[in-house]
């Protein structure tokens, strides 16, 4: 489960990371309120949807030459005019797919001034079984193309569950960034931060990207993007109701209800299929008779006659 960046922002806090102080907002108005509310003189207009690449994403209604989904505002009627830019309109980024999101809540932030942009992320690590980090010192880009491009500029380590986060993986990090001093000392506070969060909340993913230090010689997480692992949200009730559907397939939510595991796909051919291995094979075979599926649906195993009826209607909707 996905949830919005100002959601994991307040996750952060609670675990005592820093962040920007800023307030969402479903309306314009509630925008200008916002705005008021923060110090000035720079405010950060931020789209909140389930995807990446806001700032450099584009808005389909605003035309080739408008801003990104991500704008720097120097007043609070500065914030008012990027709110109604943003606000019922649908941004288009690498990580939306070409039909895009609407946004339908902006957070409002108030603005930092940058003197370096990292690359900090905890991800659960299939192979060692492990929380495992990424650090990078190119910080604010895409981490896939810093991957392919210069994968020595990537650092990852993971941590022994039995020891928990250790001195020795704040300094890792720290040197990773070639940070020194306070600024090292304050990257080992926010890793500890973030692995207590991501143990805490069973996350699956939490992408901080950017990680600032700014001009005053603060470390601070600009960006939070966080995935829970589904299969724990039955022990975290506060979890569950940061859920936003609006963000989320109909057709997937409606498959959930009867606890199907449903994908929507892009392609053609609807797939319903017992077990998640044979579901797979299923879509490899098309794929490689050169059709597309529309859907992975694993209906499980011992299935019932509901649950396949729902399974029907979810595929032929
Ligand atoms: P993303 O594009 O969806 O990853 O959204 P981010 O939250 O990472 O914002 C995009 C970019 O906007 C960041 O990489 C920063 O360069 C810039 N940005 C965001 N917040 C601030 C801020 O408070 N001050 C400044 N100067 N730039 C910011
Ligand atoms: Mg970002």
């Amino acid at each position: 489960m996905n949830i919005h960046e100002y959601q994991g922002k307040a996750i952060l806090k609670e675990f005592g990371a820093p962040v920007s102080a800023g307030f969402p907002a479903l309306s314009v108005a509630e925008a200008v309120e916002a705005a008021r509310k923060l110090p000035g003189p720079l405010y950060v207009v931020k789209s909140q949807i389930h995807a990446g690449g806001r700032g450099k994403g584009k808005f389909k209604e605003l035309g080739p030459d408008a801003k990104g989904g991500v704008r720097l505002a120097k007043s609070v009627e500065e914030v008012e005019a990027f709110a109604k830019e943003m606000l019922g309109n649908t941004l288009v980024t690498v990580q939306t797919g070409p039909a895009g999101k609407q946004v339908n809540r902006l957070y409002i932030e108030d603005g930092s001034d940058i003197e370096k942009e990292f690359y900090l992320s905890a991800l659960v690590d299939r192979e060692t079984s492990r929380i495992a980090f990424v650090v990078s010192t190119e910080g604010g880009m895409d981490i896939e193309a810093v991957a392919h491009d210069t994968p020595e500029k990537i650092k990852t380590f993971s941590v022994d569950p039995a020891t928990g986060i250790m001195p020795h993986h704040g300094r890792t990090v720290a040197q990773a960034l070639g940070l020194t001093g306070d600024l090292a000392k304050q990257a080992e506070k926010v890793l500890a931060q973030i692995y207590n969060a991501f143990v805490a909340k069973d996350m699956a993913m939490l992408e901080i990207n950017p990680l600032i230090v700014t001009t005053q010689g603060q470390i601070k997480c600009l960006d939070a993007k966080v995935n829970f692992d589904s299969t724990a949200l039955y022990r975290h009730p506060d979890v569950v109701a940061l859920r936003d559907e609006t963000e989320e397939d109909p057709k997937e939510i409606e498959a959930s209800k009867y606890d199907l595991a449903y994908i929507a796909l892009d392609g053609t051919i609807g797939c319903m299929v017992n077990g998640a291995g044979l579901a797979m094979a299923t879509l490899d075979i098309i794929q490689l008779y050169g059709e597309s599926p529309a859907n992975f649906l694993d209906v499980g195993g011992g299935a019932s006659e509901e649950k396949v009826t729902a399974a029907f209607k979810i595929i032929t909707a």
